[in-house]
């Protein structure tokens, strides 16, 4: 479908959100119509924000199933995987009630925030770019009440000093020997904070990538929607470079911390890698169908300017080469006989890979 069949139009309303509204509803595949909203945003001059885009995208995919898409399938009606449409009907609040700890992704960057839909309180990870999170809070409506930084490099933890200034009387956690700039409250692992009313926080003792890396596993008070912030320790098909360790505590973060919390969690990491971690990935697998196919998808979404972030635990299990190494088929393969050293020898494989 071209541009100029598109029929979309985009208005903005008395409260400055940008509508999208959808003439057509006869669009049979939610890829055909992310490319016909590109191809229209061409023909406006204000550009809206590709997350309300696709939000609206899925609102008017004509795909009766949302609740039923929220899985992380592709659901047989409008294509969509399911925890991609799940974001962004959560960014639109039109999921189901069990979104209270509602998720979102601010900015490209892949830096999140946590919001407790019954009092609107919102926690926000890495906020290297304090500026642009106060305001995705203020679109949101949400009051911003801590900060949890992953560890101390500076595009993770520089924008701490300036978020207490702009925000006075914010908590901002950080790893209790990471060093963390602007930290008021240094957490260990297992310490456990709320937000709000309904959302639980784990501190989870990542090292390597830094010393005192701390990833964060958030529920809801139920226990449910599971989702956890790896920072640099985990990345999508990847993991951080061992900076401050040794590929034994990585083993530990990634293998025993990680590959031990329930499947379905969702994982949001630091670093938008995916694309290039496949690659990667298939050059220690190649014939690892769920790396191929997921590569696939990620290089789609990346040409539609969408996010392949977050993935879930139990398919970093599946093509994570770092997660996998307790294989002895994958040992063999990089020439190893434990899984310390095949996390070893892949990690250097990639750190000499040009890819
Ligand atoms: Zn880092
Ligand atoms: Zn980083």
């Amino acid at each position: 479908m071209d541009a100029a069949h598109s029929n979309i139009c985009l208005r903005s309303d008395t409260s400055e959100r940008l509508i999208l509204s959808i003439i057509s509803r006869s669009w049979p595949k939610a890829q055909n119509i992310t490319k016909a909203v590109q191809s229209s945003q061409a023909h406006h001059t204000s550009r809206a924000p590709d997350y309300l885009i696709t939000a609206a995208v899925v609102l008017s995919s004509g795909c009766c199933h949302i609740s039923r898409c929220l899985t992380p399938r592709t659901c047989g009606t409008c294509q969509l995987r399911g925890d991609v449409a799940r974001y962004w009907a959560s960014l639109l609040s039109i999921g189901p009630r069990k979104f209270e700890n509602r998720i979102s992704v601010v900015g490209a960057l892949g830096r999140s925030h946590i919001v407790d839909e019954s009092s609107k309180e919102a926690a926000v990870v890495d906020p290297a770019e304090p500026e642009k999170v106060l305001e995705a809070a203020k679109q949101h409506g949400v009051l911003l009440k801590l900060v949890l930084t992953t560890h101390h490099h500076r595009d993770h933890a520089g924008g701490n000093d300036k978020i207490k200034q702009l925000v006075p009387g914010i908590k901002v956690y950080g790893g209790s020997i990471d060093n963390v700039k602007g930290c008021t409250d240094k957490v260990e692992n297992g310490d456990k904070l709320h937000l709000g009313a309904h959302v639980n926080i784990l501190c989870l003792h990542t090292p390597c990538h830094t010393n005192g890396h701390i990833s964060y596993y958030v529920t809801s008070k139920e226990e449910e929607d599971p989702a956890v912030f790896t920072g640099d320790t985990l990345f999508i098909a990847g993991c951080g470079k061992f900076f401050e360790g040794t590929a034994e505590q990585m083993y530990q973060s990634l293998c025993v911390t990680l590959g031990s919390l329930p499947k379905p969690t969702q994982v949001y990491c630091g670093h938008e890698y995916t694309v290039k971690n496949l690659q990667f990935a298939l050059t220690v697998e190649p014939e690892n169908v769920k790396i191929q196919q997921k590569l696939t998808w990620a290089q789609h979404q990346r040409q539609a300017g969408l996010p392949t972030i977050p993935s879930t635990i139990v398919e970093e299990l599946e093509t994570n080469p770092f997660m996998r190494v307790d294989m002895p088929e994958l040992q063999a393969r990089v020439g190893c006989q434990s899984p310390v050293e095949a996390l070893q020898e892949i990690r250097q494989r990639k750190d000499n890979w040009r890819g």
